[in-house]
């Protein structure tokens, strides 16, 4: 490689382009002083990276470096330089058998550097020279006055001729960059390994937050789907249960109606039978009493036809007769007089029957009255039975909706139903209202009436929080650490107390705990009630609308003058529900009151109805017995009269006798004994027959009687079948009801979709077991954070992956190391190598140039020879050894060149530029140092700026600087010739 040519525009003194055609061997640049030779060695160096401004003899900026004008010239707006090298040897890292490489400065300071006319930074500048030893800091290019640095300099600053020959300044700048790079990674490695920490400390916690968060959805979603399943199970039992009652209930209906039907044909059919009885038996009893008297007409007429048949026979004197006439005239008339005191008795009898029937009746009214009351109580008592029943049901389904807060919005029912925080309530729960003013103090609170009270901030975050997490909806809460009173002003109150139709201020119209004071007092404590709207008006009118004004029917007045009112929507908030709970409580206290009191009523009856009975069995016994009596004195009576006619037939016999008309007698009474006798085979005859038809009449109301009871006794089983079912329905319907609403509210589904997404073959014992163990295990979790699953995930992602990173890291620092190990391997040996051999050359070289004396170099720490220094000893021929400062100008160069010279012989460089260093050189020495130089011109290039005539002797091309236009450089050749 050598340098083919340097091409310099704008650069320093050369404000016009030069091309500088360069020897392969020698070139010499000659010229006066000042005419700008130094520039191109400034300019070789300024292409080759050099940044120093003193180097490059500059004062403030890059930019001096552009020509900056003389007298007759302006300034130039940029300096290029190019050097063009010859690369057919490929000495340099590059494909090009010919590289240029150009540097380009701008008055703004801006530098271009290009390589082949293509942009390049400066690094790939300084990397393509730094192997090639030809780089701006190397030992081949010496500036003016430069030579005797090497000697003046410190011995550590020395050593870096020795690494650029050695070729180690490479591994050194690499080693430089892989050290910068060591330490940003182990930068990195500390900023990884405090984030890590930092995410261990959070990690433990937050896997525990996780974990149980974890748990909760677990059991949540279990319980739900459990809960559901149970309801759906429940609710389909329910329904299979309710169709299997209703179908009972027809049934039963049906069955019903049914025997009321043939019962009711019974009866009818029992009354006639009885009705046709009593007819039989009436004329039975006639008959019989016929017969008694045909009877007993026949054996008179027995007895009077003997008499009239033996008066015959035995005829009597007159005298006789007329005292046996006296005898029955007295007779007749005893028995008369017997005959007038037994009817007189029968009277009396008949008399006192006919008090005891009509008492009898009376009585029998009454009971028809206490029966028909005793109906009419049952069915009473029953009715309000059931009404109780239904009443309970309904105290039942709101006392359920207000435990498990169904009527709250959503989210505030699923705040209060977490157990895991800590809330007192909603407003509406903590206070008690009077019935009377329940519309006014709902109306007054408004939708403020669900706000949930807690103890502080805190728990409305956490709340909070759980709400958005979940997604459940929006819910406001009232710490009771903030929440302060509001009241209206005493000149205000003083003011509507006398008014007409002033009740109170809301807040004392309500009972509560005095905890929750403020908060009462911050939502009631400036509205005022009043009875109704036109007292409403005037009030708020008086008080110049400052305070809202609600009146008990809800109507309100707003501070500023504002009128809301109409019709309250029954919209099942809790208040309302409390007022209903309180309604239904008072309705259900006075049924059971009512109840209570038919029951007295009912049993009184019933005790009536018994002593009534009583004293109708005893009266029943009274007209049985007289009847008794009646029926013994009318046989006395008859036989009385019988009697009686007997002895007026005897005595008109006897007067017969007396009168001989007993054949016409006996004649007549033979009549009338045979026509009576006829007579009572007949009515005997028809006796037995009525008797047989009371008998077929008997048998048939006893079997008919005997349905009936047995057709009652189903009735009411019947009936009590229905009342039982009907109950049955009543308490399905209630439960089905709670049921549905549970599922509509808590997990908004349908009774079909329950169905369709849940398992019916359960066990529920089993089921209701897992259901409340899953809610104490999720009571037992305490505060649980959903969003710590997602932040568990994110922070333990990020911890593998720096902790990842930190593995990476760790790896990259020991990989670099090792590669510092290695690089320091190389440099200790290219160091050692060439330093030893360039020491070993130097003694030659010094010896040649010094012609005698002593020359060498030594190592100021040899055990580090990544640091050593190096130290020149020269003791020029007859001198005694002394400090190299006190050499000579010339033993300074001398001793210089021979170390330049040795490492030539060492280590040979493409190019070498040498600015006057002969300079301080006798005429001998000069011609030494040419000779040098020409033994040395077909292993390196030299370009050699000279004022010495012997030097430009062993130059190959010459040029000449000069200055003609004061201020520019002009280049001239020189013939070799001159
Ligand atoms: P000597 O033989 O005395 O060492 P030389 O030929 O090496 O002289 P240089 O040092 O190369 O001369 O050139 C110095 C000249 O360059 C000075 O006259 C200086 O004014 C001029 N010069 C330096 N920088 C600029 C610049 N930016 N613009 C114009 N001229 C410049």
């Amino acid at each position: 490689m050598y340098l083919k040519s340097i091409k310099i525009n704008g650069f320093k003194s050369f404000a016009d382009k030069i091309d500088l055609e360069l020897s392969k061997q020698i070139t010499g640049i000659v010229g006066p002083n000042g005419s700008g030779k130094s520039n191109i060695v400034d300019a070789i160096k300024w292409v080759l990276g050099e940044q120093s401004l003193k180097a490059l003899r500059g004062s403030e900026a890059m930019s001096d470096v552009i020509f900056n004008g003389s007298k007759s010239r302006g300034q130039s707006t940029r300096a290029s330089v190019a050097l063009t090298f010859d690369n057919s040897d490929k000495y340099l890292n590059s494909e090009f058998s010919e590289i240029e490489v150009k540097r380009v400065v701008y008055q703004n300071g801006d530098n271009e550097y290009y390589l082949n006319n293509s942009k390049v930074r400066l690094k790939d500048i300084t990397d393509l020279f730094i192997d090639a030893g030809a780089s701006s800091k190397s030992f081949n290019i010496i500036s003016q006055g430069n030579i005797t640095d090497v000697v003046n300099q410190k011995s550590e600053d020395r050593r870096i001729i020795f690494e650029s020959a050695a070729g180690v300044l490479k591994y050194k700048k690499r080693k430089e960059d892989t050290l910068k790079k060591l330490a940003k990674t182990n930068d990195n490695l500390e900023k990884v390994s405090l984030l890590i920490n930092e995410l261990e400390l959070q990690l433990t916690p937050l896997k525990e937050q996780r974990d149980i968060a974890s748990k909760y959805l677990e059991y949540s979603s279990s319980l739900k789907s459990k809960e559901i399943g149970l309801l759906a199970y429940e609710l389909r039992n329910l329904s299979i249960e309710e169709k299997k009652l209703k179908e009972e209930q027809e049934v039963v209906k049906e069955e019903l109606d049914n025997i009321n039907l043939t019962n009711s044909t019974d009866i009818s059919k029992l009354e006639n039978l009885k009705l046709n009885k009593l007819k039989q038996d009436e004329v039975l009893s006639k008959y019989q009493e016929e017969l008694l008297t045909l009877t007993k007409e026949i054996a008179s007429l027995e007895s009077q036809k003997q008499l009239a048949v033996e008066r015959k026979k035995y005829e009597v004197d007159d005298i006789k007769l007329q005292n046996n006439i006296m005898l029955l005239k007295e007779e007749e008339l005893n028995l008369n007089k017997n005959i007038t005191s037994i009817t007189s008795s029968i009277e009396d009898i008949q008399n006192k029957l006919s008090n005891i029937t009509k008492e009898k009746q009376d009585l029998e009214d009454k009971i028809l009255k206490l029966t028909h009351k005793h109906y009419t109580l049952e069915g009473l008592i029953n009715d309000k039975n059931k009404e109780i029943l239904e009443t309970k049901n309904r105290i039942d389904i709101i006392n359920n909706n207000l435990s498990e807060n169904l009527s709250m919005p959503y989210a505030v029912k699923q705040v209060l139903n977490n157990p895991r925080f800590n809330i007192y309530g909603t407003i509406s729960t903590l206070i008690d209202v009077e019935d009377r003013f329940v519309s006014a103090i709902n109306i007054a609170l408004g939708a403020n009436s669900n706000v949930l009270v807690v103890d502080d901030e805190v728990v409305a975050k956490e709340a909070i929080e759980y709400l958005k997490t979940n997604h459940l909806g929006r819910a406001t809460f009232f710490p009771l650490n903030v929440i302060k009173s509001r009241y209206i002003d005493q000149n205000t109150l003083n003011e509507v107390k006398s008014c007409k139709g002033f009740i109170d201020v809301a807040s004392n119209l309500v009972k509560y705990d005095v905890k929750y004071k403020g908060i009462i007092e911050n939502q009631l404590g400036n509205i005022i009630i009043v009875d109704n709207i036109d007292n409403m008006n005037i009030i708020g009118k008086l008080i110049g609308y400052k305070y809202r004004i609600v009146t008990l029917q809800g109507d309100v007045l707003y501070v500023g003058g504002a009128i809301t009112g109409g019709s309250i929507k029954d919209n099942q908030n809790v208040l309302l529900l409390k007022e209903q709970l309180s309604k239904l409580n008072k309705s259900l206290e006075a049924l059971e009151k009512e109840v209570k009191e038919y029951a007295k009523e009912f049993s009184e009856l019933l005790k009536d109805e018994k002593t009534n009975n009583e004293t109708l069995h005893s009266i029943q016994e009274e007209i049985f017995n007289n009847n008794e009596v009646l029926n013994r004195k009318n046989i006395m009576l008859n036989d009385l009269k019988r009697e009686y006619n007997a002895k007026h037939q005897e005595l008109i016999s006897t007067d017969n006798l007396v009168n001989n008309k007993i054949d016409d007698e006996l004649n007549s009474i033979l009549d009338s004994f045979y026509k009576k006798s006829s007579d009572k085979d007949i009515l005997e005859e028809k006796i037995k027959d009525i008797k047989n038809n009371i008998d077929n009449l008997n048998d048939e109301i006893e079997q008919l009687e005997k349905s009936n009871r047995d057709i009652n006794s189903k009735v009411n089983e019947k009936q009590n079948k229905l009342k039982d079912i009907e109950i049955r329905l009543g308490k399905i319907d209630v439960k089905m009801d709670n049921y549905l609403l549970n599922l509509n509210e808590n997990y908004q589904m349908t009774y079909e979709h329950a169905l369709d997404i849940s398992d019916l073959e359960i066990d529920e014992g089993i089921v209701k077991t897992e259901v409340s163990k899953l809610k104490s295990l999720i009571k037992d979790l305490g505060e649980v954070n959903i969003g710590s699953i997602k932040e568990y995930e994110r922070v333990s992602t990020r911890y593998e992956f720096l902790s990842n990173q930190k593995n990476d890291i760790e790896l990259s620092i020991n990989e670099l190391l090792n590669i510092i190990n290695d690089m320091d391997e190389i440099m200790i040996t290219k160091f050692k190598d060439t330093y030893e051999a360039v020491s070993n050359k130097f003694s030659e070289v010094f010896k040649t140039l010094f012609k005698g004396g002593t020359g060498r170099l030594e190592l100021t720490d040899p055990n580090d020879l990544l640091e050593t220094g190096i130290d020149i000893i020269a003791i020029p021929p007859g001198k005694k050894l002394k400090s190299i400062a006190l050499l000579s100008g010339g033993e300074k160069t001398l001793t210089a060149l021979s170390l330049l010279f040795a490492i030539l012989e060492v280590k040979p460089v493409p190019f070498i530029v040498l600015d006057e260093v002969e300079a301080a050189l006798d005429g001998a020495n000069v011609t030494t140092f040419g000779k040098y130089l020409e033994s040395k011109k077909d292993k390196s290039q030299f370009i050699i700026i000279t004022h010495k005539n012997k030097t430009m002797e062993y130059a190959d091309t010459l040029y000449g600087i000069t200055m003609q236009e004061s201020g520019v450089s002009k280049l001239v050749s020189v013939k070799l010739e001159d």
